[in-house]
């Protein structure tokens, strides 16, 4: 077994994504946490406008469940450079996401022990009823994430994993609502089953496992450039990756979000 994680090192959503999309990636940031120069690519000029605009809205929607006055916060998303936090403040306020319910937890981190390793979910809102576990996400993507791929990502098998284990919810369903700003009106909902759970600890367990057994070496490049374009160290790698794909910016998107 490896040595080289940091002793205490708590896995979670984004150092996992990180690590599915590029072993070496993982290595710079998590293993030796060098900081990152100025990218080599476009990655900067969009992409940080709307990790900003993401970030802000986040922030907002925290300070709205934290119980700030909408109006306060209608100015806030007003002053911010970019339109598009107030339109998306807009359209969350008159979604069914905003009812303020008891037992709601905004940016609510929990962590579980899963097979002697630490596991941590930051969670945009958990709502913990008395019959139910709901999870919600809010995402500002540029184009409809495909559902199939969404139900795959390493954030949504981790969620659902410590929603369950840390709140003994082994009689209550686990579902999990991706809200997105751009399209408000079409969330993408998945309602785990038991299996699905099993076969979600399974992979996340297996992930972890591979990460513990490799040998420094063995953190290599990964070969598909698209993970590339948005990598915050591609100057340690000379690439810049191929530009324009989604699923790839909205990976770093998100690891971004979670962790700067
Ligand atoms: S630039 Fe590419 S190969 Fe280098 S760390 Fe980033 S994703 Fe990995």
């Amino acid at each position: 077994m490896s040595e080289i994680l940091p002793r205490g090192f708590v896995f979670s959503q984004s150092n996992l994504q990180a690590f599915q999309n590029c072993r070496f990636s993982f290595m710079l940031r998590y293993i030796r946490k060098l900081p990152w120069p100025s990218p080599l690519s476009a990655r900067s000029a969009s992409f940080e406008l709307d990790q900003a605009a993401g970030s802000m809205l986040h922030s907002l929607i925290h300070q709205y469940f934290l119980g700030i006055d909408a109006e306060l916060l209608r100015s806030c998303a007003e002053a911010f450079p970019d339109a598009r936090v107030s339109r998306w403040l807009e359209r969350f306020l008159a979604s069914p996401y905003s009812e303020i319910l008891p037992n709601q937890y905004p940016e609510h981190s929990q962590q579980i022990a899963l097979g002697g390793n630490l596991l941590l979910a930051k969670f945009d809102l958990l709502h913990l009823d008395d019959d139910a576990i709901q999870i919600c996400d809010w995402k500002t993507s540029r184009i409809l994430l495909n559902r199939v791929r969404l139900q795959n990502r390493i954030q949504t098998m981790v969620y659902a994993l410590v929603a369950v284990s840390a709140n003994d919810s082994k009689t209550r369903p686990v579902s999990m609502y991706y809200w997105e700003a751009d399209f408000p009106d079409n969330p993408i909902i998945f309602e785990f089953s038991p299996q699905q759970l099993i076969d979600f600890r399974k992979t996340i367990t297996n992930l972890i496992h591979t990460i513990k057994s490799l040998s420094p070496d063995e953190f290599i490049r990964t070969t598909n450039l698209n993970h590339c374009s948005y990598c915050e160290y591609q100057t340690y790698c000379s690439r810049v990756g191929i530009p324009k794909d989604e699923q790839a910016y909205q990976d770093w998107l998100e690891i971004g979000l979670l962790e700067n």
